[in-house]
């Protein structure tokens, strides 16, 4: 199946079974606002539970806080957003579509590189084991012409990028034929700055009403209240803040569902050290975190690093982790080393010293900065992206759907279906539910057959059912059945808790971290 058509199945399935909603549907939607249904939520939840304590359980020295969407305005001033949190935007004059210039040049390189790969796979499995890949690249006259076009227009991209070229940023895509993916034309308007700030009033009365922002990171919560945390919580440098929440960002091009929102949420964590030792703290979390996502056993081929060749305004190093969803490669968090950008110029704005004094040494400075900041939604996306599976059925004419999602994250961990309405049946489930639900987020069905219910659960990842039938008023047993691999097992009622803690529980994954 086409990778377009399977993301359109997974956005049609979230739909229909409650993870996702466009928002205001019923007014025709609002573009790139998604709601999380009520089996989202919960995925949802979960994955925040599992960021959060590995930050801050698995971390003596990481906290918590939950700062204000609204900030006072200055603070945009003082990390750059006013002034350089800025997309360059193209239109195409034919279709109409707005476009990131900088995207289109992106993916146009993609498409150089994807060539190049395509050369070297060939080759690859032409010559088998006797295959020198590095000696192909050096020597191979098409893929050397291609990577020096590569080198070159990255080079001449980056210069743009960093010297803010907006003419030459339109004369490469002028340059590369670059077309607009939906007329196929090149007749594009100029490059133009496009600030991606939500503004709105504060105040009640217009003539004292002030232009206040929308938070387009969560990031500034944390440094405007390094002070208060580090002397409240007497925190001792390295230490983190972590916070999750959401932010806003007017985005140009917001497609591909909620992979790129105007409102989404984030889960940062900034980690404050002694300045000098900052790149070891970027290399410590960049593994950290890319153990943290293996961790949730998605496949390891699936995620890669992409170390930043124009750095942001803040930046002294920075990479993303990419994760392979339906539409290819594409950034899932990004690791930071902020340097003292930000405290520094909160200092400076705000006329307070934000230093750590180190007693040891006796020294005082403004820390450095190492972020790690990861979309929630993103990692939603990737989640259940991976998750969806359309498998026959063997030994019958049928297919299921089902949601392979990590039993850890499931939604839902237990169905409980009593096999008919009727014969204590029905009793028998709800009592063995009642001890189960303070565990386990359970879900009673009664209606239907067994058949038909396994399916709407298979349909939503939930990882265990287990009926309850005239034999189990007998001998107290209930038959269990795996989502993954639709076995069934006739179990003890006593023994439910054991087995399923042993899946579900987040404890264990934890621990592996
Ligand atoms: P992109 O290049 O895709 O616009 P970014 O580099 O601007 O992302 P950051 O500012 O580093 O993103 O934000 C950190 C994380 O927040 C990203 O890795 C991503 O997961 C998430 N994120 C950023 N913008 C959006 C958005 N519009 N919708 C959903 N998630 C987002």
């Amino acid at each position: 199946m086409a990778q377009e058509d399977i993301f359109k199945k997974i956005i049609a399935h979230s739909k229909e079974y409650g993870f996702i909603f466009q928002s205001s549907e019923i007014y025709d939607g609002l573009s790139a606002v998604y709601d999380y249904g009520q089996i989202g939520v919960e995925l949802k939840n979960n994955i925040k539970q599992y960021w959060w304590d590995a930050m801050t359980k698995l971390n003596e020295n990481i906290v918590g806080i939950d700062a204000a969407i609204f900030m006072h305005p200055r603070t945009w001033e003082a990390s750059g957003h006013v002034g350089a949190f800025n997309d360059p935007l193209i239109d195409n004059k034919d279709s109409k579509k707005r476009y990131r210039a900088d995207v289109l040049i992106e993916e146009h390189m993609e498409k150089i590189e994807a060539k190049i790969q395509k050369e070297v796979d060939k080759a690859s499995a032409r010559f088998g084991d006797t295959f020198d890949e590095k000696q192909f690249r050096d020597t191979n006259q098409r893929v050397q012409e291609n990577q020096l076009k590569l080198d070159e227009l990255k080079a001449r991209f980056v210069k743009a990028l960093e010297a803010n070229d907006l003419a030459d940023l339109k004369q490469i895509i002028e340059d590369s034929g670059i077309v607009c993916p939906v007329s196929g034309s090149k007749n594009w308007t100029d490059v133009r700055q496009f600030n991606l700030m939500f503004s709105t009033q504060l105040g009640s009365v217009s003539e004292e009403a002030s232009t206040i922002y929308l938070r387009p990171e969560t990031a500034q919560g944390i440094f405007v209240n390094y002070l208060n945390v580090q002397k409240t919580g007497r925190m001792k440098i390295p230490f983190g803040i972590a916070q999750i929440g959401k932010a806003f960002r007017n985005e140009i091009v917001a497609r591909q569902f909620i992979f790129r929102m105007r409102e989404f949420e984030q889960m940062e964590m900034q980690f404050f050290v002694e300045p000098g030792t900052e790149m070891e703290w970027y290399k410590h979390w960049k593994e950290k975190r890319l153990k943290w996502h293996k961790s949730l056993g998605l496949g390891e081929e699936k995620y890669r690093f992409h170390d930043h060749d124009k750095l942001a305004h803040y930046a002294n190093a920075a990479a993303d982790i990419e994760f392979d969803f339906p539409m290819g490669f594409r950034e899932v968090e990004g690791i930071h080393s902020r340097t003292d950008f930000d405290l520094g110029n909160h200092e400076k704005f705000s006329g307070r010293k934000i230093q750590y004094h180190d007693t040891v040494t006796n020294k005082s400075y403004v820390p450095y900065v190492v972020e790690t900041s990861i979309g929630l939604d993103r990692m939603f996306l990737s989640v259940i992206s991976n998750a969806y599976t359309e498998e026959e059925i063997e030994g019958k004419d049928e297919t299921r759907i089902v949601m392979r999602i990590p039993a850890f994250l499931a939604p839902v961990k237990l169905a409980v279906f009593p096999l008919l309405k009727k014969d204590g049946l029905p009793e028998k489930a709800r009592e063995i539910m009642d001890r189960l639900k303070f565990d386990f987020n359970c879900q009673y069905e009664e209606k239907d057959t067994i058949g038909r219910r396994y399916r709407r659960q298979d349909a939503i990842g939930t990882p265990f059912c287990i009926t309850i039938d005239h034999q189990t008023q007998e001998d107290n047993t209930v038959t269990i059945r795996f989502r993954d691999t639709m076995k069934q097992e006739r179990v003890p009622v006593e023994n439910l808790e054991k087995i399923m803690e042993d899946k579900v529980s987040m404890k264990n994954v934890l621990r592996e971290l």
